[in-house]
């Protein structure tokens, strides 16, 4: 099984940002307001999904293997998907989405 690793340069639908194609990751949202398009229905890359909602930022937390995973939930039909933070993300936009659920991790 494969599937289709997508980077490319691509200009953010929600916030204008041009980002540009990510070093040895793939980019799969924007850099600067961590948003992305539902568009992969299974896997990665894939393009299947034909939803197109707007995938927004919920949380996000340091996952024990990989670095830190940004959790998005689609606006359109709720599904929940995560992602591996890009090098370059907007690290005050995470450390946010990490500190709005300090609270559920710590305490
Ligand atoms: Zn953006
Ligand atoms: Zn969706």
């Amino acid at each position: 099984m494969s599937f289709t690793v997508i980077n490319e340069a691509f200009l953010c639908d929600w916030c204008g940002e041009q980002n540009p194609p990510s070093k040895g990751t793939c980019r799969n949202h924007c850099r600067n307001c961590l948003c992305s398009k539902h568009v992969d229905a299974v896997f990665p890359g894939d393009r299947k999904s034909l939803c197109e909602g707007k995938l927004v930022p919920i949380d996000a937390y340091p996952h024990p293997k990989h670095e830190i995973v940004i959790v998005h939930k689609c606006e359109q039909c709720e599904k929940v998907i995560q992602n591996k933070k890009s090098e370059d993300d907007n690290f005050d936009a995470i450390i946010a989405l990490m500190k709005n659920n300090a609270e559920t991790i710590f305490f």
